[in-house]
């Protein structure tokens, strides 16, 4: 039996065990909470995410180790020799360093040295779906945990999903164009119409080999005019690539997996157009989702409660009329 490991239990985790377990895998998850969403795919350790006996107990005998979250303590990550890695966990944990990051390797980014106001200030750590932030338009004070970005007006975000493999064979889906409202996504189409692909390739090949990185890595781009800048990168599955279950040939759950065992790549081939819609602090009645034609639902066994992320629906070349459909129905029950 090959065991993986994965830090974190989120919808994420429980992602990983989907896909995983038709490959005759099995798992074990750490999370601080006995109802953590990945429960029901795989044993759960209950407890904190640096407690050396549940790290232990995680990495025993296991094939490979990974995770979910990307706040993760990187000594935890470290301890157990989790992929995709250390140094990715390190960048993808403050954002000042992301960025410097970004520009030594020459991938655009926002303002971040002082720029002129109106900017957004973030918190450089542990910051996510948009909290921590806030806007200042006139002059502003930051806090030493702060970073200030000039205010991007893009045309539009897209996110690139990657994935790197032991031997460095990597590949990419599709640009994906995205949708956030209150700073959470709420919207995701594959593949981006007109978008940059081999732009954000080069950009992110960049730091796929920068971070000698192994797993699924997210990029996530502003497009100003053809023009990218680089937000953020999240070194782990991502939301933006929930679509690639129905709607490419191997999905990033499955990819991720092959990827930190070393075994090959599958094709990031489309196999249809795809627009995933997330379920976030409320959601119709399954039966609802469930009467739209071609409706791929996932929820995620969590407890309702406003701004999070309950699931998921994608639906893959459908017309556009089925699309407005299910957009009713998901903003009608919030
Ligand atoms: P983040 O927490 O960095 O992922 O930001 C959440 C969302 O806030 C992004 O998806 C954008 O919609 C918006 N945002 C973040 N940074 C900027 C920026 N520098 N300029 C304009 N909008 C931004």
């Amino acid at each position: 039996m090959t065991v993986v490991g994965v830090i974190g239990g989120g919808q994420l985790g429980r992602m990983l065990g989907l896909a995983g377990i038709p490959l005759g895998l099995s798992f074990r998850f750490l999370d601080p909470a006995a109802d953590a969403p990945a429960r029901e795919v795989g044993e759960l350790l209950v407890g904190a995410y640096d407690d050396p006996e549940l790290l232990g107990r995680l990495a025993d005998g296991a094939a490979a180790v990974t995770y979910e979250f990307e706040n993760v303590p990187v000594a935890a990550a470290r301890r157990v020799g989790a992929l995709p890695g250390p140094a990715a966990l390190e960048q993808g944990q403050d954002r000042l360093v992301e960025k410097r990051l970004f520009r030594r390797l020459g991938i655009p980014t926002a303002e971040f040295e002082s720029p002129p106001p109106p900017v957004l200030v973030k918190t450089r750590r542990l910051g996510y779906d948009g909290k921590g932030q806030r806007l200042e338009r006139a002059a502003y004070r930051l806090g030493d945990d702060e970073i200030a970005e000039g205010l991007v007006r893009f045309d539009r975000e897209l996110s690139l999903l990657a994935v790197r493999g032991r031997d460095g064979d990597t590949r990419f889906w599709p640009l994906v164009e995205n949708v956030h409202a209150g700073g959470i996504l709420r919207r995701s189409t594959a593949p981006a119409p007109d978008a940059p692909q081999a732009l954000a390739e080069s950009y992110a090949t960049r730091l796929l080999d920068e971070l000698d990185y192994v797993g699924v890595l997210a990029l996530e781009l502003f497009d100003v005019g053809g023009e990218l800048l680089a937000n953020e990168l999240a070194p782990r599955v991502h939301n933006t690539g929930h679509w690639t279950i129905e709607g490419a040939e191997t999905s990033q759950f499955e990819n991720h997996l092959r990827a930190i065992l070393g075994l090959p790549l599958g094709s990031t081939a489309l196999r249809g157009r795809s627009t995933m819609l997330n379920l976030i602090g409320t959601h119709p009645p399954l039966a609802e989702l469930a009467a739209i034609a071609g409706a791929h639902v996932h929820l995620y066994g969590k407890e309702p409660r406003p701004g999070r992320k309950l699931g998921h629906v994608t639906l893959v070349d459908a017309p556009p009329d089925r699309v407005r459909q299910l957009e009713h129905l998901v903003a009608g029950s919030r």
